[in-house]
């Protein structure tokens, strides 16, 4: 089942897919391009993987890590399907970052990587965009780098975790202006899903409604002004976001 979180009709509405359209919790059918597309999951704790995938670490020059790398990224940044991302005029070193979403469906503390699928309750796409001339120091690692409003396009469908047998063999790819750039597949993840459950679980408690964002593999490229950039991931969905400068976005 694909689900969706939508505003149409002066409200927030639960919807799933339909015959290629939308219906509403309400029944009402609803044509995707006439709504606005939200985040498919109202996020709790966003833990976001840095190099996990070793050919996208060598690519920025870093090895991979030999424990998993993860920092936290507000709710602030995420924006949904169809939307706008701003990239500041001072940026020359934007990427995208076409990444699987993994979204808890329990309570999860100590968890074995054996029991780790149970405590998920399915999948989305993230678009974990970097502006790395922010990049700081040891202190502030990525506040500034990722936590930006509009940063993190998420959705558009959030996908229940039955209706994805083998989420460690998905492709995942990112289209620029309609040009293949990045042609993934999770399984080259250094940490996989359940390694990563465990390891997060066996020193915080993780709750329904939390979100991983598993990295990204390599073709990253830089984005800019106007770039209409798909990062889709196989059997999840395809996620679009436009992005614009200064200038624009205070008009979008
Ligand atoms: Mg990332």
């Amino acid at each position: 089942m694909k689900r969706a979180r939508v505003a149409c009709f002066g409200a927030v509405h639960d919807a799933v897919e339909f015959e290629g359209k939308l219906k509403l919790a309400d029944g009402r059918v609803v044509e995707p391009e006439d709504v606005v597309w939200l985040s498919p999951v109202e996020a709790g704790t966003i833990f976001v993987l840095g190099l996990n995938y070793a050919d996208h670490a060598s690519e920025i020059s870093f090895n991979a890590p030999d424990e998993p790398l993860v920092f936290l990224k507000g709710p602030n940044a995420l924006i949904g399907h169809n939307a706008f991302t701003r990239r500041p005029d001072d940026a020359i070193h934007m990427h995208y970052e076409c990444e699987l979403a993994v979204v808890l469906g329990r309570t999860a503390r100590d968890v074995s990587q054996a029991d780790a699928y149970d405590y998920i309750a399915g999948y989305t796409v993230a678009n974990d965009y970097t502006i790395r001339d922010y990049l700081e120091n040891y202190y502030r690692p990525n506040l500034r780098v990722k936590n930006r409003d509009t940063l993190t396009p998420i959705g558009p469908w959030f996908v229940d975790a039955s209706g994805i047998p083998d989420p460690m063999n998905l492709a995942v790819k990112t289209y620029v202006n309609g040009e293949l750039t990045q042609d993934g597949c999770t399984k080259d993840m250094v940490f996989d899903i359940p390694y990563l459950i465990a390891y997060l679980s066996s020193f915080m408690t993780l709750r329904e409604g939390d979100i991983i964002l598993t990295g990204t593999p390599k073709g990253t490229v830089h984005v800019y002004e106007g770039d209409e950039v798909v990062t889709e991931i196989e059997g999840i969905g395809a996620l679009k976001n436009t992005i614009v400068g200064d200038v624009a976005f205070a008009r979008t």
